[in-house]
């Protein structure tokens, strides 16, 4: 008899949301996360667009997710999962940390992503030691300082915002043009310390005394090169889905997202995927959190029919 209805792997909005629904729906749940519930929104400086909210700090929307599962009595747990398997007619959810194992009769998959690394090799050296991929965390050390920031998006624009305010200048280097939010984009652009370089192409992390000092980059319009020199670099120029421990199982399109129907259905029947791991047009906090609902919803109607 399995432990569970269903298994949440993942406590990001997609998780939450979805532990929310299954423990209105009288299913006996549990939320599983290899790190602090809350998700990418932790290191988020400000939401502005969840409805209802108008600004809202990442971290406080996060806790007062996470408080909404407690009122309901979600079971929450640390556990790296690396694996999910049929046992039995019982899926069974093994966690890295001492292979300890779950069996349930659904599975919601709720990763989420990683941000991108922009792989060159003068990268390397610097990763966590001059470029860092969360103002929120690193941000405080560059008070003061020149930074660089990498990629042109939602991501990158909002965070050059929130870093903007403290630095001493910042420059945005970007492969396309920005594409953000336009509202966004004329806030920044607004900013006295701030320089934006489109549609360049980033080739050296340039470095002095083994700490980093600059970056190259080249205009692939006009083939110009040019040399910023700064403390630190943040990169925002996409994500990479957390799904490599479902590689064999069949689940993954292409590029490693869970590939699911619009009711979150994966190719095997009691499995679902929520919020950014799937495959979709928009990762935000509200489709993750609608994602979740969905695929809630649906694991209850599966075990009703089990
Ligand atoms: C810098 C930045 C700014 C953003 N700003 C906004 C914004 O202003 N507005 C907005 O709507 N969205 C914003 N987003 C996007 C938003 O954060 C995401 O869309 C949202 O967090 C996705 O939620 P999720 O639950 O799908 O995944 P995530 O939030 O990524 O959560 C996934 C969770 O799964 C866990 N996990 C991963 N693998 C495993 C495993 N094997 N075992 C157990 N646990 C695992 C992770 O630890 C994590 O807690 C921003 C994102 C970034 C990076």
């Amino acid at each position: 008899m399995a432990q569970y209805d269903v298994v949440i792997v993942g406590s990001g909005p997609a998780g939450m949301t979805a532990s929310i629904y299954a423990a209105r729906a009288d299913m006996k749940v549990l939320m599983l996360d290899k790190l602090a519930p809350g998700g990418q929104i932790i290191n988020t400086n400000e939401i502005q667009n969840y409805t209802g909210m108008g600004t809202i700090n990442g971290a406080e929307l996060a806790m007062d997710m996470f408080n909404h599962t407690q009122e309901l009595n979600v079971e929450f747990d640390y556990g790296t999962v690396n694996e999910i398997k049929e046992e039995n007619g019982e899926k069974v959810v093994v966690c890295e940390e001492d292979n300890k194992t779950f069996t349930t009769k659904s599975v919601i998959i709720a990763t989420g992503t990683r941000p991108r690394i922009l792989g060159i090799e003068s990268e390397q050296p610097y990763m966590g030691n001059g470029i860092s991929w969360c103002a929120i965390c690193d941000g405080a050390q560059y008070r003061g300082k020149d930074v660089v920031v990498i990629g042109g998006g939602n991501s990158a624009v909002e965070e050059s915002i929130y870093l903007s305010g403290m630095v001493k200048s910042l420059t945005i280097v970007t492969m396309f043009d920005l594409t953000a939010d336009p509202i966004a984009c004329d806030k920044l652009r607004a900013m006295d310390n701030v320089t934006i370089y489109t549609y360049q192409n980033v080739e050296e992390f340039v470095g002095e005394n083994g700490k980093l000092a600059g970056v190259r980059f080249k205009s692939t319009q006009t083939g110009e090169e040019r040399i910023v020199n700064c403390d630190g670099v943040f990169e925002y120029i996409g994500l990479t889905p957390t799904t490599e421990f479902l590689k064999d199982t069949g689940l993954l399109n292409q590029f490693g997202y869970v590939e699911v129907n619009e009711r979150m259905e994966t190719k095997i029947p009691g499995i679902y995927g929520a919020g950014d791991c799937i495959t979709k047009n928009l990762r935000q906090v509200i489709t993750a959190c609608a994602d979740g609902a969905i695929a809630a919803q649906e694991a209850s109607k599966y075990i009703k029919s089990l």
